[in-house]
């Protein structure tokens, strides 16, 4: 884990990173400070938005494949380009 100094900025890599609210001394500009492991906690809060950004994902693209096939009608109606398209996905997919 990398831990930084708060007053020079200055990146240590430490080799042992679990325990939590540890005090550290800074060998660049003397510096002591308490990390409370931050880090790790925000390594954690982006794993769980990153799966909630893939849900969302496939919810959406449930939905878009949903209003597809529900506004078929509609949309092959508007235009012959819709009408290829869905021939292309009956051909993909044997219902
Ligand atoms: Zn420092």
């Amino acid at each position: 884990m990398n831990i930084q100094c708060p007053n020079c900025d200055t990146i240590f890599d430490l080799p042992n990173p679990e325990k939590s609210n540890k005090k550290y001394k800074c060998s660049v500009c003397q510096h002591i400070w308490l990390e409370k492991s931050n880090n790790y906690v925000n390594k954690k809060n982006n794993k769980s938005n990153f799966n909630k950004i893939i849900i969302l994902n496939i919810v959406i693209l449930l939905l878009v494949l949903f209003a597809f096939i529900f506004f078929r009608e509609q949309l092959e109606n508007i235009d012959s380009h819709w009408k290829n398209f869905y021939l292309l996905f009956d051909r993909l997919i044997p219902i």
